[in-house]
């Protein structure tokens, strides 16, 4: 499943290949729906679509439009893929054709991932709840440390939490849990306030450095380009179990939280 640093990488790589004008000459749906339905208001198709830029929310791509928004999702495995010839590979959902005869098709197997139109930002439903961006200043201020420090969930399932903070997916909780010091397993409220505040630098440390290094490439994860990325070579944790500890001579644990696996070193996490 792409997690930001995919999704942030994916951004800068379109927004490189976005052509000049950025208008849209036909966009085409090749299915009904992924997680929602794909369907376009009339007046958009009278005229070419202009793109003003791409923006990332989350793990959302939002493609400004003259006239709204496209709101896109990668769901479980989803990817974006630039072409100036259509290869017809199934799966393909969505192809957006630009003046210049540019394509970008959106692949989908598993049709978890989303294409919306919005005509502004403010009605997507799926953004009225997220809590702040890992890159934001509201990031580490002290809401964020009053949040995690109220609740007596496993420190790991209150970061990954979006309402609480956006863009900690399941790799980068445990290996930033695992740099900070910090048990995945440690209810929130007995974490105390300086290994808090190590742990949300360390958390966007992580996911700067997954964004330089072209993201993780777990699974489906390709970027727009077809590359993948190089960064699953450096976890330090994920997906280690049974190897020995970087830091100690300990094994590397392994153990699901809430269906999700999760790697950490009981000598070096307390
Ligand atoms: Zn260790």
């Amino acid at each position: 499943m792409p997690e930001l640093p995919e999704v942030e990488v994916l951004r800068r790589d379109l927004l490189t290949r976005m052509p000049k004008p950025s208008r849209i000459r036909r966009l085409q749906f090749l299915s009904p729906k992924l997680r929602t339905p794909l369907t376009l208001p009339k007046s958009l198709l009278k005229k070419p679509i202009v793109v003003t830029g791409i923006e990332r929310r989350s793990k959302f791509l939002v493609f400004r439009l003259e006239e709204g928004v496209f709101v896109s999702h990668l769901g479980m495995s989803g990817y974006w893929r630039a072409e100036t010839k259509r290869s017809e590979i199934k799966h393909d959902h969505v192809i957006i054709e630009w003046e210049n005869g540019d394509l970008w098709v959106y692949n989908d197997p598993r049709r978890f991932g989303i294409f919306e139109f919005h005509p502004d930002l403010s009605e997507v439903k799926w953004f009225t709840q997220l809590g702040p961006e890992p890159f934001s200043d509201e990031f580490l201020a002290q809401p964020v440390i009053d949040k995690i420090r109220g609740s007596q969930r496993a420190i790991k399932s209150i970061i990954m939490d979006a309402k609480v903070m956006v863009g900690v997916g399941n790799i980068y909780a445990s290996e930033a849990l695992y740099k900070a010091g910090i048990n995945p397993f440690k209810p929130g409220n007995r974490v105390s306030f300086e290994s808090l505040r190590r742990l949300l630098v360390v958390i966007r440390n992580t996911l700067s450095k997954a964004i330089d290094g072209g993201g993780s490439s777990i699974r489906d994860y390709v970027h727009a380009s077809g590359e993948k990325g190089k960064f699953q070579n450096e976890h330090l944790v994920y997906g280690r179990s049974g190897e020995k500890c970087t830091q100690c001579d300990s094994k590397i644990q392994s153990k699901k939280i809430q269906g999700r696996s999760t790697f950490w070193c009981r000598k070096c996490q307390r």
